[in-house]
């Protein structure tokens, strides 16, 4: 499986899994678990573990952290999750307890006087666990250098705004290992983004009645007393019967796309002997089908049970509303039209920077996703209506460039108040407020926060990032209260409007959050968030945030 490794590791994961751990006391074994070895032992730079809940995907984290650890000397393990208290069960019921009870790691790897805390745990062996936690800010991590990003739970992470940052812990490393996982969601969520671009490995079972394979991927593998073929009905057999190593009788990994780097596992819950062996774990199994007691929906069925994506996310807004709002007589351009401030009493600018400084050409993996500036320009129009009277959405890679030229149109249209993403602009932000001068640029940064809108008494507004987009589309889209130009110019900005989708988290917090797909950007969106609030403030008038009341937003 898998490329060679930069450093063969002569101690496999899973043999030293076995010999030096244990679980709730006991020996650790791969009995019922075989399909885990391969993913223990895989030495791919890029891991992504694409699981249903309940399938041991904890345990095998741990257990792969601890073995790694204490097999090559120095290393160091991040791990994350998108919640503090999801990241303290980690460390402290899987990692910690683990090394608590397991006398053989124990004696070789731990010392008393090393630090063994929750956030860090450090081996005789001179390598380190740390943990951390980041849903849409990642700037806790920021500083720890690792040599393998462990990304738990994924699936509820921000992902543009977290991932890249977290990838930089791993600049200095000569390993650079990166291991996703989490259950997926929807066919937009980022769990589903890297599984298409990753080796997508299915664990694949040979029916006993007509010898084909099976894989696990939908409801029709579902039977009354166990995972069925779908070709001929016969209950599948899912003991592999193949440990201690290969024996290729009954299951094995099949990748659909052998070529990818990246390395895919995906693990419903019915291949695991756990589940499909168990009659009452699988009538509860069979509880969650749609029709089921436990009122499972058949997406969560799919994303809970079966470990794979479903559906779209929900919209607010739709392309034909968007349209509706254009005026197909109006055009913008730089220098402006004549007569293009007509009726305007206010103007006020949005930029969202791109991630062009951090990322440099060439070094863009397929893990990565492409951010660019955008820079939005409203009109307050009649005394009522945002009008949009220019925007520009900038290829990635030229940021300094982009600053000469975002400075021209600002002061081509008479911007008298920009607000800039403080995220990844701050330089940016510093120069077009030397060029404009004092008092007309105010920096801002998305994060979870109690209130819509606050000043961190310092630098920069911080914006709660699902308050803020629910007013920007209620008060303004929904109720019509801004004037597009024609569609044929507009059509981008759309596009980047319409990637927004809700989700809920499951990180316990159930939150309700926009997200947008790694691959689908959704920057001039922000950049129009952003000129928004710097029109607010340009005219003092806030009622669309005042207005607005979390509880009126139907789920
Ligand atoms: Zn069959």
């Amino acid at each position: 499986m898998g490329a060679p490794s930069k450093n063969p590791i002569e101690v496999r994961r899973s043999e030293f899994t076995e010999k030096a751990l244990r679980l709730e006391g006991r020996p650790f074994s791969f009995k019922g678990y075989e399909l885990f070895i391969p993913i223990y032992d895989s030495h791919a730079d890029e891991t992504h573990l694409m699981t249903g809940r309940q399938v041991a995907k904890s345990t095998t984290c741990a257990n792969f952290s601890l073995a790694e650890t204490a097999i090559i000397p120095f290393f160091k393990i991040l791990y994350t999750s998108p919640t503090r208290e999801q990241t303290r069960k980690f460390s402290t019921t899987r990692v910690g307890k683990t090394m608590a009870h397991s006398p053989e790691y124990r004696n070789l790897y731990v010392h008393p006087e090393l630090s063994q805390n929750v956030l860090q745990k450090i081996m005789r062996n001179g390598s380190e666990l740390h943990f951390t936690y980041a849903a849409d800010d990642p700037d806790r991590a920021r500083g720890i250098s690792a040599d393998r990003l462990l990304a738990d739970e994924t699936q509820d992470v921000h992902y543009d705004a977290v991932i890249p940052v977290l990838r930089e812990c791993l600049s200095a490393s000569k390993y650079a290992y990166i291991t996703t996982a989490g259950t997926p969601k929807t066919m937009e969520n980022s769990m589903e983004f890297l599984w298409r671009r990753s080796t997508q490995h299915e664990w694949g079972l040979r029916c006993p009645g007509c010898s084909k394979i099976n894989f696990i991927i939908d409801e029709k593998s579902i039977g009354l007393k166990g995972p069925i073929c779908k070709y001929c009905g016969h209950l599948l057999d899912v003991v592999p019967n193949y440990h201690p190593r290969f024996d290729k009788r009954n299951g094995f990994w099949v990748p659909a796309n052998p070529d990818k780097d990246r390395q895919g596992f995906h693990i419903p819950q019915p291949v695991l002997s756990l589940h499909a062996n168990d009659p009452k774990k699988w009538r509860m199994l069979l509880s969650k089908m749609p029709d089921g007691d436990a009122g499972y929906s058949l997406s969560r069925f799919k994303n809970e049970v079966l470990g794979v994506s479903d559906a779209l996310g929900k919209r607010m807004i739709t392309r034909d509303h968007l349209i509706s709002l254009c005026d197909a007589n109006e055009t913008f351009a730089s220098p402006p039209n004549k007569g293009w401030n007509k009726g305007i009493s206010n103007i006020a600018a949005g930029i969202d920077w791109g991630g062009g400084s951090v990322i440099k050409k060439g070094t863009l993996s397929d893990m990565d996703v492409v951010s660019r500036t955008v820079l939005w320009i409203w009109g307050m129009w009649k005394g009522r209506a945002y009008k949009c009277l220019f925007y520009k959405v900038f290829p990635a890679d030229h940021p300094i460039h982009d600053i000469a030229e975002i400075i021209h149109y600002l002061k081509e249209f008479n911007v008298e108040m920009v607000y800039g993403d403080a995220g990844e602009g701050h330089v940016a932000n510093s120069m077009i407020q030397e060029a404009l001068g004092p008092g007309r640029l105010y920096q801002c940064q998305y994060g979870f926060h109690k209130k819509p809108l606050t000043w961190n008494a310092h630098d920069r507004y911080l914006l709660d990032r699902t308050t803020i987009i629910d007013c920007f589309f209620l008060q303004r889209v929904l109720k019509k209260r801004v004037v597009f130009a024609n569609k044929q110019q507009m059509t981008a900005a759309f596009d980047d409007f319409l990637a927004e989708y809700e989700e809920v988290t499951m990180d316990g917090t159930g939150r309700r959050v926009w997200r947008h797909a790694p691959a689908e950007p959704d920057d001039a969106l922000h950049a129009a968030i952003f000129g928004w609030l710097a029109m607010m403030s340009l005219t003092t008038d806030y009622n669309d945030i005042a207005a607005f009341d979390t509880s009126l937003i139907t789920q």
